[in-house]
């Protein structure tokens, strides 16, 4: 059996796992790429997915970098059903038609730029049709339910505690009459999260694919998230100001809301204090939470019986048109906007930043990670200014960053949950995670459990002995070039081109430069000479 690993290997984004066994290949989640531009340019180049050699997705959850790719690979002739849990279906749809909508809109505005400087017009990675197309071959499984995949793979989806829906994959697969236990953590929550379950703890695997997001560290705080929450409220309520709280749309707003709950149960939420949830998307995801309270913990049922709705309030305003979203602005008066995207760096939470973020009496609270060069994160560093919309807005408002509301396990509830495997000769291979975060964790686990873990490349593609004996080798595959020649080339043909017209236009003036250019030039020329005949 082989193993070839996609994305997420010594890095967060692109999960995709392709599985080959005998005549059988098929993969586990196929997420987008996301980070740098380096990263964001596997998206770009599927071949080595072999879409339509595909037979089947098996897709862990709703997260974009776990299921995002999905439109494309239908496009390049992917044919085969999308097993995932019923609310991880309805969520994926409204997240592939959203993230179809940015693909295009990103799209228009490159091809405005391009045109004008007389370059081809720029596609859309997907567009809303490809994700349309990608729903039908939706199928849902519920939790711990064993299906058969034909000819000897069968998968159980466990309840991975980290949004609703989220699964830990159990597949069994059989080659040559042996059967060996594959489990895909998919992301692991955090225990005693809001809303979901705790991770299911699995006892039997031969080979484990395990999440390392937090392997290197704990987080912190996790019980004061409430009163930090209420002492944000408290703040600019005083002042009669605002509250303004980035969000991602799925789950962690919805957590909020359970927040804002229990607030309000307490008695510290202002009665005449509205909280606003300004993002189409969150409001659609709150629908498809409400419809799915069977896959809601204990608690949250204990409060649905009673007659609660856990993420309801009174205060509780929902907006969807974008007159809607402004009129929050132009009234005057505290409230709460809980508005996408998570790290400020699009969407309508610029808008109500803009309004917000250089008022001396509002506040605005961080609950999630903030990316390098995210808005967000300039805030977050202590910025005294951020570009919103072409103006500098004057960050005077008090900040807040609340790290309690994360939904990945820290690292010692990764030791935790690996701690349920029975099998001492399990093999360990940590995926989504940085590089130096996976070393961190690996010498954990090797000198808790003594367990020999893996931490795969980008590309690299395993071998994986049936019955999950020792013997297992590792195939490295050659790391792509690290130049990118096209990139290097295209912008020295730019510069190049830049030269001559700079040359020509001074030739024409009857100006002559005085520099040493010429000299230089011809060592680079010398050089890379040389280096193109050791190509
Ligand atoms: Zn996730
Ligand atoms: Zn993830």
């Amino acid at each position: 059996m082989k193993i070839k690993f996609m994305g997420a290997a010594r890095t967060v984004t692109g999960s995709c796992f392709i599985v080959e066994a005998g005549a059988r290949r098929f993969a586990v989640d196929c997420g987008m790429h996301q980070g740098n531009r380096e990263i964001e340019k596997r998206n770009w180049d599927t071949s080595g997915y072999d879409a339509a050699g595909l037979e089947f997705i098996l897709i862990t959850h709703a997260h974009i970098d776990h299921a995002g790719l999905l439109p494309l690979i239908v496009r390049d002739g992917f044919r085969g059903p999308i097993y995932a849990t019923p609310p991880t279906l309805e969520l994926m749809r409204i997240l592939l038609l959203d993230s179809a909508y940015i693909q295009e809109m990103e799209a228009q505005w490159k091809t405005r730029k391009c045109l004008r400087h007389g370059e081809a017009k720029v596609e859309a990675l997907y567009t809303q049709r490809d994700a349309e197309e990608t729903t039908r071959q939706f199928r849902g499984v519920d939790y711990d339910q064993t299906v058969s995949l034909g000819a000897g793979v069968t998968v159980a989806f466990r309840d991975a505690g980290h949004i609703l829906g989220a699964a830990i994959l159990e597949l069994d697969v059989t080659e040559d009459g042996k059967t060996s236990r594959l489990v895909f953590s998919g992301d692991l929550g955090r225990p005693a999260q809001l809303i979901v379950n705790d991770p299911t703890v699995i006892e039997t695997a031969d080979y484990l694919f395990m999440e390392s997001t937090y392997g290197n560290r704990d987080h912190k705080g996790e019980d004061e998230s409430l009163d930090e929450l209420a002492e944000a409220i408290a703040f600019s309520y005083r002042q009669g100001e605002k509250t303004i709280i980035p969000s991602f749309a799925v789950e962690r707003t919805q957590e909020l809301l359970y927040c804002f709950h229990l607030l309000d149960r307490d008695g510290r939420l202002p009665k005449d204090m509205p909280v606003y949830v300004d993002s189409p998307l969150a409001v659609q995801a709150t629908e498809i939470f409400r419809k799915y309270t069977k896959y809601f913990d204990e608690e949250s049922k204990a409060l649905l019986k009673k007659g609660r709705d856990p993420l309801c309030f009174p205060q509780l305003r929902f907006t969807r048109s974008t007159e809607e979203s402004m009129r929050i602005n132009t009234s005057e008066g505290p409230a709460v906007v809980i508005s996408a995207s998570g790290m400020a760096h699009a969407g309508r939470i610029r808008h109500h930043l803009r309004h917000n973020l250089w008022r001396p009496g509002a506040a605005v609270v961080f609950v999630g990670f903030q990316a390098q060069g995210t808005t967000g994160r300039r805030i977050v560093d202590g910025a005294k200014s951020v570009r919103i919309f072409n103006e500098d807005v004057a960050v005077k408002a008090r900040l807040f960053t609340i790290n309690g509301f994360s939904a990945h396990a820290g690292q010692s509830q990764l030791l935790e949950w690996l701690g349920g495997f029975r099998n001492p000769n399990l093999r360990v291979f940590l995926v989504h995670g940085e590089h130096s975060v996976q070393e961190a964790l690996a010498e954990k686990i090797a000198a808790r459990f003594g367990y020999r873990v893996e931490i795969p490349d980008y590309l690299e593609q395993v071998t994986l002995t049936p019955g999950g004996e020792i013997e297992r080798e590792m195939h490295p595959v050659p790391a792509k070039p690290t130049i990118d020649w096209e990139f290097l080339l295209g912008g020295m043909e730019q510069r190049l081109g830049q030269l001559r017209e700079r040359q020509a236009r001074l030739e024409g003036k009857g100006w002559v430069e005085q520099t040493d250019m010429r000299e230089r030039l011809l060592e680079l020329d010398q050089r890379l000479a040389s280096l193109i005949s050791e190509l």
